[in-house]
């Protein structure tokens, strides 16, 4: 006897959730996207894809494409922010983790994602309302009146789930009162400066900047960085919110001329309120699953938060393929049970933002864990 196809409904077309509709047609599925936006905008922010997701990318089909456009760092350069002192450096050739770590506009890994699935499984202007689940079957409803069912829902709809906030309750965010500034530039209107072959964080006191190439031909860049904002600013995160270029200026002053040579020359920036929060008790009611930023939101300090997205997206179509589509909720405990001790545990560094700071602890087990090949009745590395 053959199986039904089991149809699953995917909300949010982010790198979550593109990524999932990936995995789950490559195990059968038939999958359906729902985004709220009108288009997809070339939001203006670079994104480090490290050795961990570039596996699942590799398994999704886009590592080649990515390869040709991306910027391969040399290393992940630690240092101080005043005196130029190496913090720590860990070089990153292919082999050390079996994969690339490639740096990239956030619009090129989202142009990838989108080109290995059909345009018409991605369903624009589609506001999530709302989700009931009877007999087996979930509906969806839209801002726009319309409805859809499938056997099984993903909530990929990103920090500000409404799924989330369905199946599990409230948002609780905590403020802690800073912001990353962020901007992609033109690498010519750095005078001929140039930021060498690395990824480099720079730590000061209370404020970080990482900076690096997010282009193959050095011919962008891009920053982002954590630093203290007072309490009366915007407290919701937002990609389109804009920061002075004059205040960011400012507040590094005091760092390394290498810096300053970089934030002279940037025209104009945004910045995003950063928000933390706590581990969500559980991710799934029924046949509704989180995923990516609706299950384990994070500071941006370990630029693992669309990584997790990705490597999530392996291990759900895993699990949901092991029981050919017939136990939805099981599948959906054991996805929970293999990844949530892995992603609690980096929420935790991502807020402490202790990662690679100094020393020589282990990184293996966060970029070299392969969500491919992991033993999903295991809890996932950490
Ligand atoms: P999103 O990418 O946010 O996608 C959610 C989607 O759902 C959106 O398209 C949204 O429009 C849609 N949606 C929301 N609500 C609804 C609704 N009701 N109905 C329909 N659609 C809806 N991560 C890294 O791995 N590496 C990095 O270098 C990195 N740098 C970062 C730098 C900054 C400044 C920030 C803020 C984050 C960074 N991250 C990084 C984290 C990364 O951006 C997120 O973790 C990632 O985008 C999460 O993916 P997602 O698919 O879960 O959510």
């Amino acid at each position: 006897m053959t199986r039904k196809t089991r149809s699953i409904a995917v909300v949010g077309a982010g790198m979550g959730g593109l990524a999932v509709a990936a995995t789950l047609r490559q195990v059968g599925f038939d999958v359906q996207v729902y985004e709220q936006a009108t288009r997809f905008g070339r939001i203006g922010a670079g994104i480090q894809m490290m050795p961990n997701s570039m596996k699942v990318l590799r398994g999704i089909g886009v590592e080649e494409r990515l390869r040709k456009i991306a910027f391969a760092p040399y290393s992940h350069l630690n240092r101080d922010a005043y005196s130029g002192e190496v913090l720590r450096e860990l070089p990153m050739p292919d082999t050390l983790y079996g994969a690339p770590y490639l740096c990239m506009h956030r619009a090129d890994l989202h142009e990838a994602l989108a080109s290995v699935l059909p345009d018409d499984i991605i369903h624009l202007n589609k506001k999530l309302a709302g989700l009931d689940q009877k007999s087996g079957q979930v509906t969806l409803s839209f801002a726009d009146g319309s409805k859809a069912t499938a056997d099984a829902v993903i909530g990929a709809d990103g920090v500000h789930s409404l799924v989330r906030d369905i199946i599990v309750g409230p948002d609780v965010p905590i403020h802690k009162g800073r912001i990353a500034y962020r901007a992609v530039f033109d690498a010519s209107l750095m005078g001929g400066f140039d930021i060498g072959p690395s990824r480099t964080k720079w730590w000061g006191k209370d404020r970080h900047i990482v900076i690096y190439y997010i282009t193959r031909a050095k011919s962008e860049l891009y920053f982002v960085t954590s630093v203290p904002e007072s309490a009366e600013w915007m407290t919701k995160e937002s990609w389109s919110a804009k920061g002075d270029v004059t205040e960011l200026r400012a507040a590094y002053e005091t760092f390394h001329q290498d810096v300053r040579n970089v934030l002279n020359a940037c025209p104009d920036c945004h910045k995003w309120a950063i928000l933390e929060r706590e581990p969500l008790p559980h991710w799934s009611d029924g046949r509704v699953v989180l995923l990516g930023d609706s299950a384990h939101p994070m500071t941006p300090y370990m630029a693992q938060g669309a990584a997790t997205s990705i490597e999530d997206a392996a291990v759900l179509a895993r699990c949901l393929k092991d029981v050919d589509g017939d136990d939805i909720e099981g599948a959906f405990k054991r996805y929970e049970a293999h990844r949530k001790p892995r992603t609690s545990v980096i929420q935790a560094i991502s807020s402490a933002n202790s990662w690679m700071q100094g020393g020589d602890a282990d990184t293996s087990w966060l970029y070299g864990y392969d969500a491919w090949g992991a033993d999903l009745d295991r809890p996932a590395s950490n």
